[in-house]
């Protein structure tokens, strides 16, 4: 073969020009499980079999679509210490003049593609991985390294640029953002009708026997059957449930917990991130339908279910990938608030008093997934206020999720939930006492801790640890538009009250593993 084309695990993209190209003759394509992608970082065990499944699927498709594949299972590479040895030595062995590949979406990646060019005798090049909607060369013209740049804005920006809800160039609907309309709590009521959730069965025993064979350290669950999707028919399939079930309600619930549920795990979200960040869908494949279902029933779904998720793709996700490369390396360093703290060892198993984390890790442990205000409100926020360190906080949320991909993973996790960027995201902590928790979730009824208490011994332990957070990191926050109300009802109340509620938190700290 003249050119060998490598295909990152997470670069499953069958719409992408290289498998358009005519004279194909010329190229191999090569995927490859490698012990350097499983290694880096703690994963849970149906994390890597998804990769995987879904890479083994990839290159079935591609033979069937009369390309030349080499598809090397762990057994194939287990000789090849990484990436680029074994392109070498496949480059060599099949006698290519060059290599080519998609630029890869972590920095990591990135650094090591860089390094292989230069060092490399071998004709080495890559090209777009033309999953995006803004293109990698216009992330500089949107965001500046060190400074936050408002989402909001970026979002209406994306939403101008590709046309989406406008109407004679303003937001459809008269405004750009239904919030407002969204968030709300899960009646009892509204408990039965949640949709039972589709999931897949797939087929994983090799792969199982194949990470058990080669001493791959996972963690979680896992059962003979895979419940993710692992090819493009079922990422599409997913999508097409979500249009039909879920979206109608997507905005309405979007932030809502719940443990009385059997589909207290998947609630109304899509769960198609895994999908998307392996690129078996691309974004404006699922905008475009989720507005076709829009479209086609009127009087089902709202503006508002349609604005919120939109939001989440256009918007968000879009975002965060623009912060990451414009502040890597250093944003994998940030740590504002100095946080230095191990992870509870609960973290591993889900063995703790508190309901509410009880419920987000073991649903994590149990599913490699759990949604948005889970990660954010729950776990985020507990190890924000225990200030536990940004390295073991990502190490822990790049491991643990379907979905994680450190372009996504790390701004959400050190930037969105541990403020450890400084607010180049988030203009504030997303800082909660049990409160908040209790407004969002049932959580609380059923927990050891009382979420109305804040100084006895069963007091919640988020409203103690709430008030200590606040309250050391008052020289950083005080100043903040967003924050200096709070600052107030502390001062109003009761030095002594003030004093048990501190050393109480201080007691939840010392005694954090028995929480
Ligand atoms: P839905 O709730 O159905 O939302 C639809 C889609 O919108 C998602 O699939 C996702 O592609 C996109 N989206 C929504 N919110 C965000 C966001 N904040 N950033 C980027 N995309 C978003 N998302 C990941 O894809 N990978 C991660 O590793 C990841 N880690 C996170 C860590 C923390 C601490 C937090 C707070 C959020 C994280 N997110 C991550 C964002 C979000 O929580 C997940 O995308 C979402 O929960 C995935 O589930 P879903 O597909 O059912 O999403
Ligand atoms: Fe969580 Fe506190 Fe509610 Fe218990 S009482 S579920 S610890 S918020």
């Amino acid at each position: 073969y003249k050119t060998l084309r490598f295909i990152f695990g997470d670069q499953l993209n069958a719409s992408h020009s290289w498998f358009k190209e005519k004279n194909q003759t010329q190229y191999l394509y090569v995927i490859a499980e490698l012990k350097q992608e499983t290694d880096y970082v703690k994963h849970h065990i149906q994390k890597v079999v998804a990769f995987f499944a879904a890479m083994e699927n990839f290159a079935v498709a591609l033979k069937q679509a009369h390309l030349n594949v080499l598809h090397l299972t762990l057994d194939d590479t287990q000789n090849d210490a990484c990436i680029t040895s074994l392109l070498t030595r496949l480059a060599k062995q099949y006698q290519c003049q060059q290599i080519q590949y998609q630029y890869p979406d972590e920095y990591r990646l990135q650094q090591q593609m860089r390094q292989f060019k230069s060092s490399s005798s071998l004709k080495i090049s890559g090209c777009d991985s033309e999953h995006f909607l803004l293109p990698y060369a216009d992330i500089s013209n949107h965001f500046t390294k060190d400074k936050h740049v408002k989402m909001e804005f970026f979002y209406r920006m994306m939403r101008k640029r590709f046309n989406i809800l406008m109407q004679d160039n303003a937001p459809q609907g008269g405004q750009w953002n239904f919030d407002q309309d969204n968030r709300n709590k899960l009646k009892k009521t509204d408990l039965a009708a949640i949709p039972e959730p589709k999931i897949f069965t797939n087929n994983i025993e090799g792969i199982l026997q194949r990470i058990k064979k080669h001493h791959i350290i996972t963690f979680g669950d896992c059962s003979a059957t895979l419940l993710w999707p692992t090819s493009r028919a079922q990422a599409k399939q997913l999508l097409a449930y979500f249009c039909t079930y879920l979206l109608p309600c997507f905005g309405q619930f979007q932030d809502a917990m719940t443990c009385q549920s059997p589909h207290q795990w998947s609630l109304y979200h899509s769960r198609l991130a895994f999908a998307l960040n392996t690129k078996m869908l691309h974004p404006m494949q699922v905008i475009k339908q989720v507005l076709a279902e829009f479209t086609a029933r009127p009087e089902q779904i709202n503006l508002a279910q349609v604005e919120g998720f939109i939001r989440q793709i256009l918007g968000w996700r879009e975002y965060v990938r623009g912060i990451y490369w414009q502040n890597m390396p250093d944003y994998a360093t940030k740590n504002e608030l100095g946080a230095s703290r191990s992870l509870p060892d609960y973290f591993w198993h889900g063995k703790t008093k508190m309901n509410c984390m009880q419920q987000a890790i073991t649903q994590s442990l149990e599913t490699a997934y759990a949604h948005h205000i889970q990660r954010l409100m729950i776990i985020g926020n507990f190890c924000l206020l225990t200030g536990i360190a940004p390295d073991h906080v990502d190490n822990w949320y790049l491991g643990i999720y379907i979905d994680a991909i450190e372009w996504v993973e790390m701004p959400n996790t050190r930037g969105m939930s541990q403020f450890a960027d400084g607010g180049l995201i988030a203009t504030k902590p997303y800082a909660a006492s049990g409160n908040y928790i209790n407004k969002m979730s049932d959580y609380c009824k059923s927990c050891h801790y009382k979420v109305q208490q804040k100084t006895q011994v069963t007091a919640c332990p988020f409203n103690r640890l709430y008030w200590q957070f606040m309250h050391s990191h008052q020289a950083r926050l005080t100043h903040n538009p967003r924050i200096g109300m709070v600052y107030k009802n502390w001062q109003k109340q009761d030095p002594a009250q003030q004093q048990a509620i501190l050393n109480r938190a201080q007691w939840c700290l010392d005694n954090i593993e028995t929480l």
